[in-house]
């Protein structure tokens, strides 16, 4: 097929991986790329789509040129309950595989879609693990770079883990190994690496995966250049790729109201949250959440409040609908509430993370590790207390605290199950601790302590490296540059690879 000069062009495809923690950061790729020219066709869900409502409903007002596909998501032929659209909506790990076949079923109707659109496409962002989409860039005979909403740091721990199955011989999940290659002493366990979160019957995937990861024509990374040069020279040369890096992406949405609207509605009224923010002292605040899809038992979630409590300090704690939610209710309303209601304000369901700690109140944030809450920590230079849980996030503990020395450890020494896997653990009492108690309350209170009442250094760190991050973003930023050269990579990709 020819490209004709008349076309407009660049035009690309983004398909995330349905999951909040990647969907997010790629409705923040396509508004960057539509408001750089390009045009950009995003590939979503019915129910998906519903969840980002008012932003595809904004991003039409703006008239940027942003089409949301919406493919129906073959549920029942997996054996999933309808609706299941989302890996936050799974109700156990072994859901995954069920889920991760529906996602591979939308390959034909997106080929016949695309095979539709005039001018066509010129290049596809798809998340690295919707590994279907190598045959669609086959297909439609155009380039294909992957995206996996992580930092470039864990994905290069990742990237040499996996291709070189380094875990493969090893029987002892706590033995500790070195991983190979990297820059500089790598050490890590089976358990705490990303591979910890695999599970019999992933294999067809997984090996699917490695193939179109190591076949793709770059890379596309939530990241800047400033914050992990060292390891983004590695990538590209481990991998023998081109990356881009062009984040923080959520850098994008200016405007603190539109950021709280990310991904889903808010389950406060947003204006209250204001409120009571808006009466407490500056950076005296922490806040308190474990993303999308890492789950608590209502044990540890109670060691948590009452650390809290223990710390005296003020605090936002999100709780998520899932998190065992009658049980957890009532424990809350069970004398808890009452005693930290003039210091603590407790979110059930989705909060608007963005706009809190975008608030000068926010003096630190117990996080999960998920990438996105960690770049939106830095972007708001706000030091981070870690409580990785799984997958890449003990990675990302290890960039925060011992290289970037942005952030204080909580100390959690064993991965935790993700998905709703934890009401299990809470009937069969079969985690690797005492009573499914990961970390106790003392040690919440102490850590809070620690570093909301010292951790000046800390502080100041985060604060420089909020004002990197922010360069890097504004014109003429390293990430701002990549967003060009991307935009023109998309611009001159398909008639290269037309070419050759
Ligand atoms: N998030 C939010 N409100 C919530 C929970 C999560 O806005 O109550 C957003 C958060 O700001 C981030 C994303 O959801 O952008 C979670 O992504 P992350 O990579 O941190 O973790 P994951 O959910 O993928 O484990």
């Amino acid at each position: 097929m020819d490209t004709v000069d008349s076309e407009p062009k660049p035009y690309f495809v983004l398909v995330p991986l349905m999951a909040q923690g990647h969907m997010i950061p790629m409705v923040d790729m396509a508004r960057l790329l539509a408001e750089h020219g390009a045009t950009v066709t995003f590939v979503t869900t019915p129910v998906n789509a519903l969840r980002i409502k008012t932003i595809i409903e904004k991003i039409r007002e703006s008239q940027l040129p942003i089409d949301f596909l919406k493919l129906e998501f073959p549920c029942e032929k997996v054996g999933l309950p309808e609706g299941s659209e989302s890996a936050d909506m799974l109700s156990g790990s072994d859901q995954i595989i069920k889920f991760v076949n529906a996602c591979a079923m939308l390959k034909d109707s997106l080929i016949s879609c695309l095979k539709e659109k005039y001018p066509p496409p010129t290049c596809i962002i798809a998340d690295m693990n919707q590994p279907w989409v190598g045959d669609v860039a086959r297909e439609l005979s155009i380039p294909r770079l992957t995206f996996n909403g992580s930092g470039v740091f864990p994905n290069l721990a990742s990237y040499i883990i996996r291709h070189q199955n380094i875990f493969s011989d090893v029987k002892d999940d706590k033995e500790i190994v070195k991983i190979p290659g990297f820059p500089h002493l790598l050490e890590m366990t089976k358990a705490k690496s990303p591979i910890g979160v695999q599970r019999p019957g992933m294999e067809k995937f997984l090996e699917k995966r490695l193939q179109e990861e190591r076949s793709a024509d770059g890379v596309v990374v939530n990241s800047f250049y400033e914050l992990e040069p060292l390891y983004i020279d590695s990538y590209a040369k481990t991998a023998g790729q081109k990356i881009w890096t062009i984040g923080p992406m959520l850098l994008c949405n200016r405007n603190t109201n539109e950021m709280s609207e990310r991904g889903n509605k808010a389950s406060i009224d947003e204006d209250d949250c204001l409120c009571w923010l808006d009466l407490q002292k500056p950076a005296s605040v922490v806040y308190v959440s474990f993303g999308s899809l890492a789950q608590t038992t209502l044990s540890q979630l109670a060691e948590i409040g009452l650390g809290l409590e223990a710390s005296g300090r003020p605090f936002v704690w999100v709780i998520k609908a899932g998190d065992k939610s009658t049980d957890v209710l009532e424990w809350l309303s069970d004398g808890f509430e009452e005693r930290v209601h003039d210091r603590g304000l407790i979110i059930k369901g989705w909060a608007p993370q963005m706009m809190i700690l975008s608030h000068r109140a926010i003096g630190g944030f117990l996080t999960h590790c998920g990438w996105n809450s960690i770049l939106e920590s830095i972007c708001t230079g706000v030091p981070m207390i870690t409580w990785p849980h799984f997958a890449d996030q003990f990675l990302n503990e290890m960039l925060v605290v011992e290289i970037l020395k942005i952030g204080v450890k909580i100390g959690v020494q064993y991965p935790n199950n993700w998905a709703r896997d934890v009401e299990d653990d809470d009937n069969n009492n079969n985690n690797n601790n005492n009573n499914n108690v990961m970390v106790e309350r003392k040690d919440v209170a102490k850590v809070v302590s620690e570093l909301m009442d010292g951790g000046e250094e800390i502080r100041e760190k985060a604060r420089e490296l909020a004002r990197i991050a922010r360069k890097a973003m504004d014109k003429g930023g390293s990430s701002s540059n990549n967003l060009i050269e991307l935009i023109e990579y998309g611009d001159t990709a398909k008639t290269s690879a037309v070419e050759a």
